[in-house]
This record gives structure tokens, sequence and C-alpha cells, in this order.
């Protein structure tokens, strides 16, 4: 793995703003990396994790146990609110809402930058905690806390939707408006706890809505400190946070004070959210599951692209929405450019997140690491040839699941036509540039893909015919605050990011003014 370099990029705004590509990693930590034992005692897990409602502590006698994927110890309980701490939630939330969207864009900024000056304080704990949740490398977790408090946030907090004016012949002066929606929904999943909670919370914030957001059942707790960091910074029930069960995202989908959900998770669980929130009308924003492809043209070097392409295909250990899935490579470099990728596998090792050498976690939850087992029964049984396999820790009860390549197989087999989300990625041998295009597309899914060579023309009319939200070209997992991201198809509906991200968390309003 390389070390991390700031990527170029046209919108890159101020020194203060690093930018990271996601998988890179991170600068040395501001702490030495803590073991285990320092890093369990930083975590103060002990304190505990309520949910925060009103801007006060809300505990709970139900409790769910979250556990360490790495050990399979129990970490902490968090509160399993039930259907009347949702109600007092939304209605801390509707109340808020008056205030919160009466106060100017200026005073909304300016308290959301001073929660994030606050949570900056807490880095290293709020990085703890994430690691030993979660089970990633300690540096991955400081990539994301750091990426939303450093680079996000302030990216995000020098955008604005002002009023813009014009006359209209017939009609007179027209104003065009973003108003706020009124409570907004938030719910997230567990591969990118923190990162995807607070890219929904801070736009939906910012354009004057208040919110409730549920961290997915399996890592809820760094979400949670989190907002009990910032509680007293922003006024009573502007962002409330609570924790639950299975029952509570259908709760929230079907709850008739909410006026939008915004919904980060699997396709097949953004077909239920929609469908819930069609009898209240919610503005919606879903992004979903991908199969992102990526197609290596013939003219590519192998050397040159092996490392950056392993990153985005095994982030996170493969557990990310926007990871390349599916490698289409011309026969010419085939062999040349899977050695490559063969020797990248081999540099990793698996491990323990708060070991300064682990290079790539466990499968987070239990669910996912069955689903992964299944995929690989399937592979066994088809006898599908397999380019690498690596190891995994022979001790402890750590959910590891091996980096894992597959040699050609059929791309109409269901064990790749599925979302693979763990470190199981194929890898595909092409003759004709039309058949590559032709398989990458055959997916149900459409959120990203990429295509890697030298020549530019070629590169940008592959690009083209690509059909995804984003395409990148000698790059792959590469987002940033200022560039709107979105899925076709089945990865989604709606925007994230950039200005239209914000403007999703807005009705527009026009005044038609007849002088
Ligand atoms: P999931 O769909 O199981 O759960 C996501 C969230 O929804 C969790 O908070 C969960 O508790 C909640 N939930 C579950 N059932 C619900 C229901 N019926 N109504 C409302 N909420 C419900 O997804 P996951 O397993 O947590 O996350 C992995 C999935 O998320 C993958 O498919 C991945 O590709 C996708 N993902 C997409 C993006 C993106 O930006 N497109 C980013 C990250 C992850």
């Amino acid at each position: 793995m390389s070390t991390a370099s700031s990527f170029n990029s046209q919108h890159e705004i101020s020194d203060q703003v690093r930018s990271k590509r996601f998988g890179e990693r991170t600068a040395p930590p501001s702490i030495p990396h803590p073991n285990r034992e320092q890093a369990l005692k930083m975590a103060r897990l002990t304190v505990g994790f309520p949910n925060v409602v009103n801007g006060q502590r809300i505990v709970s006698s139900r409790l769910i146990k979250i556990s360490d994927p790495v050990t399979g110890e129990e970490l902490a309980d968090v509160p399993d609110t039930q259907k009347d701490g949702l109600d007092q939630a939304v209605q801390a939330a509707k109340e808020a809402f008056p205030l919160w969207s009466s106060k100017t864009w200026n005073e909304r900024r300016d308290l959301l930058a001073s929660a994030m000056e606050e949570l900056k304080a807490h880095t290293d704990e709020l990085c703890t905690i994430l690691t030993a949740e979660n089970g990633r490398p300690y540096s991955m977790a400081q990539f994301e806390v750091t990426w939303i408090l450093e680079t996000y946030a302030p990216t995000l907090l020098q955008m604005e939707l002002p009023d813009t004016t014009w006359n209209e012949t017939g009609v007179g002066q027209i104003t065009k408006r973003y108003v706020p929606l009124g409570v907004v929904a938030a719910i997230s999943p567990w591969n990118l706890p923190f990162w995807l909670s607070f890219t929904k919370v801070l736009p939906a914030l910012l354009a004057g809505n208040t919110v409730v957001l549920k961290p997915a059942v399996f890592t809820p707790l760094t979400v949670l400190r989190a907002a009990d960091y910032i509680r007293e910074i922003l006024p009573p029930g502007v962002l409330n946070v609570i924790s639950g069960g299975d029952d509570l995202g259908p709760w929230m989908t079907s709850h008739p004070d909410f006026q939008k959900v915004s919904f980060t998770g699997s396709s097949e669980t953004g077909r239920k959210v929609f469908a819930s929130a069609a009898p209240t009308l919610k503005h919606l924003t879903l992004e979903l599951g991908g199969n992102d492809p990526g197609i290596v043209l013939p003219d590519a070097d192998p050397q040159a692209i092996a490392e950056n392409l392993f990153r985005s295909m095994f982030a996170l250990s493969g557990q990310g929405c926007v990871t390349l899935k599916r490698l289409f490579v011309h026969e010419s470099i085939y062999p040349a450019l899977t050695e490559a990728l063969i020797s990248c596998a081999q540099h990793q090792k698996l491990g323990d997140g708060f070991d300064p050498e682990t290079t790539l976690g466990p499968i987070q939850n239990r669910p996912q690491f069955a689903r992964m087992q299944t995929t690989w029964e399937e592979i066994q049984e088809a006898e599908a040839p397999i380019l690498y396999q690596g190891e995994v820790p022979s001790e402890g009860a750590g959910l590891f699941f091996p980096v894992t390549l597959l040699d050609n197989p059929p791309a109409e087999a269901a064990y790749v036509v599925r979302e693979n989300f763990g470190p199981l990625r194929a890898v595909f041998k092409y003759r004709d540039v039309d058949e590559a295009v032709r398989l990458a597309n055959e997916t149900p899914y459409g959120l990203g893909a990429s295509v890697w060579g030298t020549d530019p023309k070629l590169l940008d009319a592959v690009a083209r015919r690509l059909d995804a939200g984003t395409v990148w070209i000698n790059q792959h997992l590469n987002v940033h605050p200022n560039v709107p991201f979105s899925g076709h198809k089945n990865s989604g509906i709606g925007i994230e990011f950039g200005e239209d991200g914000l403007k999703e968390f807005c009705n527009l309003q026009v005044i038609a003014n007849r002088r």
C-alpha cells in the first residue's frame, strides 16, 4: 500500500482541506498507533452509548449488544429504541424545526462548523471506537473520520444556495428559492458508519432541516458518541440520534412526520424503503448497492496501475458500495496484470485493526460473513478457477474471509452477478472492447465504473458507453464533496455531494411577483 498523497482536483478549495483517495493509508496518526488494550481504554466504552434526543442523553431498559468483529467479544450495549422513543425523537425534531430553519444560512453554517471543531478534538477517541466496532485498520478509521471533519465538512460548509431572481415577460419578477423540507430521517449502513451518517446529516442541517439519524444496528457506537459530543453545541432537537433493531428502520420510513428519507444501504432494502415511504409521499434519496466494473484497455501499463486497481477492489476488505468488483482485462495484458495483482494480494495482512501491520480487516458482521461463505460454497461447487487466495488469521473468533481473485469465471455466474460485499473479486479476460463494454453493463447495478489505459480519446469514448452514475478514468473510488455522486439502475435514486446533493434536502419555491 502506498502512503497518502493528495489527489489533483479542479475543485480543491483550500490548503486546510486535505483530500485523500479512498483506501489510501493516512498520514501518521496524531497519537502513536494504539495497541488493542490502550485503544479500548481510549474508546471509553464503559461510559456508555445513550441515544441523543432533544439535546439529552436517553438511556433505555431494552438494549442491543454490539460485538467486536475481530474477537467476537461484546464491546458495549446501545438502546433498542421502540416506537415511543422514535416518536419522541421526531417530536423533538419537529419542535426544533421552526427556529433552526429561520436561522440564517451563516448562523447554521457557524454552528455546524463549531460542532465539527468539537469532534476534531475527539478524533483519536472516535477512531478507536470506529476501529473496534468495524474491525478495519486504525489508519482506515482515521481516513473515514478525518475525511468527514477535514475534507467533507469544510467543503460543504462553503456551499450556499442563494435566491436567484429574474424578470419573465408576462409573469413578473421571478425569485427561485431553496427552502428546507422539514424533518429528515437519515438511515446509514454499517460499512462506513461515520462517513455515511455525516454526509446525510450535515447537508440536511445546513439546508435548514432537522434530523433523526439511525445508524446501522451493527455499528452505532461511533455515531452515538459523536452525537453526544455535539449535543450542547447544536440547539436541542436539531440532531437526534437513535439506535435500534430491525423494526426501527421501517417505523421511520413509514412515520408520517418525516418529509424525507435519506437512505444508504442495499438495493433490496432500498425497495422496501421506497414502498414504505410511498403512502406519505416522502422525498427520497436512495444510495444503494453496486457491482462496479473496470475495463483495462490493451494499451494500459499493468505495473503502473496494479496497485491502484488492487486498492480500488479491496479497500474496506471489499465492503464498499463503489469498490471495483468486476475487472475486465484485455487478453494481451491479462498475464502481466494478474501477476501484478497477485503480488499486491501477497502483501496484505488480514488481522486486528489495532495491529499496525494489518492492511485489511474482517467482515464486519455475521450475516454478511454467512453470505460470503455461501458464495464461496457456490464457487467451489462450480469449480471456478482461482487466481489467488490468501490466508486468514489462524487463531481467534474473527470473521475473516481470505483475499480471493477469481480467474476468468463465466460472467453470468450467480456468484459474480450478485454484489460481493467482501474481499472476493472476479478478473475477466476479453478480446474485443465492445464485448467488455457489453458485459460491464450487463448488471442490474449502475453505481460506479472505470476505464484504464493511455489513449485519451479511447478512454473517453469507452467511459461514455458505461452505464453508471460515476465513470472514472484511470482511477476508481475517488469521491469528492464537490462532485455529485449518484447511482443508475438499481444503485439508487437521487444525488449526494455537491450542490446537487445539497438541493436534495430542499423544496424548490418560486415567487412570481407581478408588480
Ligand atoms: P442494509 O440495507 O441491510 O441496511 C442499511 C440500513 O437500513 C441499516 O441502518 C439497517 O438497519 C436499515 N434497514 C434495514 N431494513 C430496513 C427497512 N426495511 N426499512 C428501513 N431501514 C432498514 O445495508 P447494509 O448491509 O447495512 O449495507 C451494505 C449495503 O449498503 C451494500 O449493498 C452496499 O452496496 C450499500 N451501500 C451503498 C452505498 C452508496 O452510496 N450507494 C454506500 C455504502 C453502502
